[in-house]
């Protein structure tokens, strides 16, 4: 019996976010508007996202001891996330410090905080919530040793989802135990940029999603905005189609299909259903501003079932 449906293991971050005419020049300093704090970090918007649609979500991760560790802690607590694995000090809470001008272009600073110091011992204390999970989402806002030992602790049967953002290399232990690598077309030129000289990448994502293949993921999921998605395994590539909706805000898109695709993988559905439900899950997020406060309730999506 699986006390989880999805353990994410990553980041918390509070995104603190200031509007701005133009941005500063070295040594100069410019008005904004009002500061907004929102709750974000891959990690969290990913637990926020399962959560809200109804999977048994746990988080493991680390903030600091401070309001915004608190903010973030609300927020999954709000959204039903199990937050025992919710490990509090070693440094400030991540922070995004986000200036947006009014053509909507973003200026972001990142402070990983208690992220850089989630540990691979503290992979090895939570045994517990890796023994309870049938799936876990990792992603690499937090150190990469640490993501290693997410993939050497995952108990029989257990399925990791992985989404390399910020993109950085792999090593071949991390994406050889990925079923799926879930990777947008930035993600896919850094992780296979080093086999290709960083350049001689095509347009063609089904190539993408081949060459990612043949580097060890058991299976590939392939992300293209509103173009929907791609899926790739033994069995081939499929397109998934995307949904057409008014998009306003991306923020965290990303986030929700990976929940969501790894939530519908750990009931059992195949990787195309699972990726079509995500596909959903996705466009619905983008039609709200925001990251958590966009992510749709199960009912919320079964209004984009074709
Ligand atoms: P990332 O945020 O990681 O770059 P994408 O932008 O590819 O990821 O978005 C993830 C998924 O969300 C897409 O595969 C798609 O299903 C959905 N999505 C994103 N943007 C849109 C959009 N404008 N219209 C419809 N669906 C979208």
């Amino acid at each position: 019996m699986n006390t989880y449906d999805l353990l994410v293991v990553g980041s918390a971050n509070a995104d603190l976010v200031v509007g701005v005419d133009r941005r500063p020049a070295a040594g100069e300093t410019v008005l904004g508007s009002d500061l907004v704090v929102h709750p974000g970090g891959k990690g969290a918007n990913q637990a926020v996202a399962a959560a809200r649609l109804g999977a048994r979500t746990a988080l493991l991760a680390r903030v600091g001891d401070d309001g915004h560790g608190r903010l973030l802690r609300d927020s999954l607590d709000s959204a039903g996330v199990d937050t025992s694995g919710v490990l509090v000090g070693g440094a400030p809470t991540g922070v995004a410090l986000i200036t947006v001008d009014p053509s909507g272009d973003n200026s972001i600073v990142v402070s990983p905080g208690a992220n850089g110091r989630l540990t691979p011992g503290d992979v090895r204390a939570a045994g517990e919530l890796f023994a309870g999970a049938r799936v876990v989402s990792v992603m690499l806002e937090i150190p990469l040793e640490t993501v290693a030992e997410v993939a050497r602790s995952l108990a029989d049967g257990t399925r990791l989802v992985l989404n390399p953002s910020p993109p950085a290399p792999l090593p071949d232990e991390v994406l050889a135990a990925c079923d799926p690598l879930i990777v947008n077309e930035h993600e896919a030129k850094v992780i296979l940029g080093t086999e290709l000289g960083g350049t001689q990448l095509g347009t063609d994502p089904e190539d993408w999603a081949r060459r990612l293949l043949a580097r060890g993921p058991r299976s590939v999921v392939v992300t293209l905005g509103s173009e929907g998605a791609l899926v790739a395994d033994a069995a081939g590539t499929r397109r998934v189609p995307s949904v057409k909706v008014k998009a306003v805000d991306t923020t965290g898109a990303g986030d929700a299909f990976t929940a969501a695709l790894a939530w519908r993988l750990g009931t059992g559905e195949s990787l195309a259903d699972s990726a079509a439900y995500a596909a959903r899950v996705g466009a619905a997020a983008v039609t709200r501003e925001g990251a958590q406060e966009s992510y749709p309730t199960a009912e919320e999506v079964a209004a984009y079932a074709r």
